[in-house]
């Protein structure tokens, strides 16, 4: 069965023609979806019952089942734990600051590419998402947010997976959350994360869409990037660099690196100097996340101290630093910490 969720408006129009349909019931269907919230095609009722039984017999929908959420104890977090049809789980996750509602997404369940600092690429990739389960899990949770007369603001590509790693589907998602007729979230307020596949920032460069995009960087030479990201084998850091620059020229979008600081790995003052020196004059921010902990891994978060001079180091050299306050660490939803849990 296809999934609806899967289709763009553009798609959903072409297999209405295909199928004998009129095209004018595609909007009308995004719009049972996206605007009115309809959880079936039987809500759908400005649709006679012959075409949502055939639409019933063609699409699944919805696709994800909601199992648990979990609140952080300061409320600003919310962790949703998702089954998929073939019973495979994965989370995503509600950060609310201020105004901001920013849905963070996972795209595969599990992850390629085992980064050794991450809870989600511990048992590497299970399989990728579908444009549907990708979709859905903003889906449902701006229509609770609805509830409380408010929306999905923002969206970030940073829950488990590799995005670069599952293109098609995760190209195919932004061009459905971006759409007027689909949940209307600006591309500026729409962010990608990759651990830094190469031909997958080139190729996202050229789409339409110009969202914004962040490298998983955490280090400041290949050797480093080299022991904690087995990635950088294959995408030596230089590369790497350059792609990203040729995105900001191509998209007029600027340029972040996060940066997880992990004691005795990468938190160093002269690990901060070859940083500073490597951005100097370029135009980029560097998020610092100290390191969250992950059940049965070693690494350390460094200390207050270490990582105030780490980002003072920074700075002196000009170069624009944030340093990500974590939301959700006691629920184990902060950065890095999603992972395929059993219940
Ligand atoms: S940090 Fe990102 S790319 Fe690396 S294993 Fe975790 S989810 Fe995958």
């Amino acid at each position: 069965m296809k999934e609806i969720c899967s289709f763009s408006l553009k798609d959903l129009k072409v297999w209405m023609e295909e199928n004998g349909e009129k095209a004018f019931r595609a909007p009308q269907i995004f719009d049972w979806i996206y605007a009115k919230d309809a959880q079936n095609f039987d809500a759908m009722t400005n649709m006679s019952k012959e075409f949502r039984a055939k639409l019933a017999n063609e699409f699944s929908f919805p696709v994800l089942k909601l199992l648990k959420t979990q609140e952080s104890e300061d409320l600003e977090t919310i962790k949703y734990l998702w089954e998929l049809p073939d019973q495979k789980r994965v989370e995503s996750v509600l950060i609310m600051s201020g105004d901001r509602r920013t849905v963070c997404i996972s795209c595969q369940v599990g992850c390629p590419a085992r980064c050794a600092f991450c809870a989600s690429g511990k048992e590497g990739l299970m399989r990728n998402l579908s444009p549907a389960e990708i979709v859905e899990q903003v889906l449902h949770i701006n229509r609770s947010l609805k509830g409380k007369g408010e929306r999905v603001s923002h969206l970030v590509f940073m829950g488990m997976g590799e995005p670069m790693e599952n293109y098609d589907a995760v190209v195919k998602a932004i061009q459905i959350f971006n759409a007027e007729e689909g949940l209307g979230i600006s591309q500026r307020r729409i962010t990608v994360s990759t651990v830094g596949v190469v031909e997958g920032i080139h190729k996202l460069a050229k789409e339409e869409l110009k969202v914004n995009l962040v490298l998983s960087l955490h280090a400041p030479n290949q050797h480093i990037r080299k022991k904690i990201i087995p990635y950088a084998r294959k995408y030596p850091f230089e590369e790497v660099i350059m792609a990203m620059e040729a995105y900001s020229r191509e998209t007029k979008r600027d340029i972040t690196y996060e940066y997880t600081l992990m004691e005795g790995i990468n938190d160093r003052p002269q690990h901060a100097e070859e940083l500073a020196q490597l951005l100097s004059g370029k135009q980029c921010t560097v998020n610092l996340i100290p390191y969250n902990p992950v059940d049965g891994l070693r690494l350390q978060r460094p200390k207050r101290e270490a990582i105030e001079e780490f980002r003072e180091i920074l700075e002196q050299a000009g170069i624009n630093t944030t340093w990500r306050y974590t939301k959700g660490k006691d629920i184990a939803a902060a950065c890095g910490q999603l992972a395929l849990q059993k219940s």
